[in-house]
């Protein structure tokens, strides 16, 4: 061993200290670009202190707000896309996917699992808007169906948080195909009286929110996402007219009825669950002698309403 190899950790974190400061102890704001402290950025789930922007999040962070503590059990983590178009763009589509492996830690935009959200049993499937823009492929289906399939098995409910550019290219009609399953599945799940809440997180856009994303018994949303299907650019050069102000916002989108609530992010695991609740009054979706401490008196269904 060399002399200089005995101080080589010390050196090595006194280097890194200064720049880790820099680049993760301080978070600014997208939209009125204001700086704060990480720590206070964080204990307001993400959402900025001054002007409220709901930043963007991923999926395991979403979890952790969501999810009962240590209750989330994912599935499916192993799937993986197969390639039959053998796409390539700027890079071949196995080494993107495998790419935004490394960057993400998981292996589709999708994380899904079951979790309990204030104690009453749900199937749960997040996107993750940093592994390749929250595309859906068909893995990511695949893990929806198979979400679908689990709450119809166990009697639960669902929900689904988009976070999503659209349909994936590089899976092509693979990749609409998507949609197309994804409705089938729940309409099987509607079948069976089983409520979907669907929440739109900033963007789901696209494949995403022509399918599953605007099929929810409810649809939630976080304030100021965008939400849409074509770009605001495409849709303004094909109609010619400047569009209204507010356009593809989940507000515009609530005015014109296409959502039914718009859900501060810190109030989201209460709203689910007060949902979840009521369709459990309303449809007994769970049997309710296997959930003790819950409020079993707050929701009266009258004989026949
Ligand atoms: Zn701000």
């Amino acid at each position: 061993m060399f002399f200089g190899d005995l101080f080589k950790p010390f050196r090595k974190s006194s280097e890194d200290e200064p720049k880790k400061e820099e680049t993760s102890h301080w978070v600014k704001c997208k939209k009125c670009n204001s700086l704060m402290y990480y720590k206070e950025v964080e204990n307001l789930l993400q959402v900025c202190p001054k002007c409220k922007y709901h930043m963007r999040i991923g999926a395991r962070e979403r979890i952790k707000y969501l999810a009962d503590e240590g209750s989330f059990v994912e599935k499916d983590a192993d799937l993986v896309p197969i390639d039959p178009l053998k796409f390539s763009d700027k890079m071949p589509y196995r080494k993107r996917v495998a790419d935004n492996f490394k960057k993400t830690g998981t292996k589709s935009s999708v994380i899904s699992g079951e979790c309990t959200i204030n104690g009453i049993g749900v199937q749960l499937v997040v996107f993750d808007f940093k592994f390749m823009g929250g595309s859906l492929g068909s893995v990511e289906g695949e893990k929806i169906v198979r979400a679908v399939n689990r709450a119809i098995e166990k009697h639960q409910g669902l929900i689904i948080v988009s976070a999503s550019g659209g349909a994936r290219m590089q899976e092509s009609t693979f990749s609409l195909l998507q949609m197309s399953k994804t409705s089938a599945a729940l309409k099987r799940l509607s079948n069976e009286g089983l409520p979907f809440i669907s929440v739109l997180t900033d963007p789901t856009m696209g494949g995403v929110s022509a399918s599953f994303a605007m099929l929810g018994d409810v649809i939630l949303a976080e304030p100021g996402a965008l939400i849409g299907f074509a770009g605001q650019r495409v849709i303004k050069q094909t109609i010619g007219t400047d569009l209204p102000e507010g356009f593809q916002t989940s507000e515009f989108l609530l005015e014109h009825g296409f959502l039914d609530m718009i859900v501060k992010r810190s109030r989201m695991k209460e709203t689910l669950s007060d949902l979840l609740q009521y369709f459990d009054a309303t449809h007994g979706m769970v049997d309710r002698r296997k959930q003790p401490g819950r409020r079993q008196d707050d929701y009266v269904v009258e004989e026949g309403a």
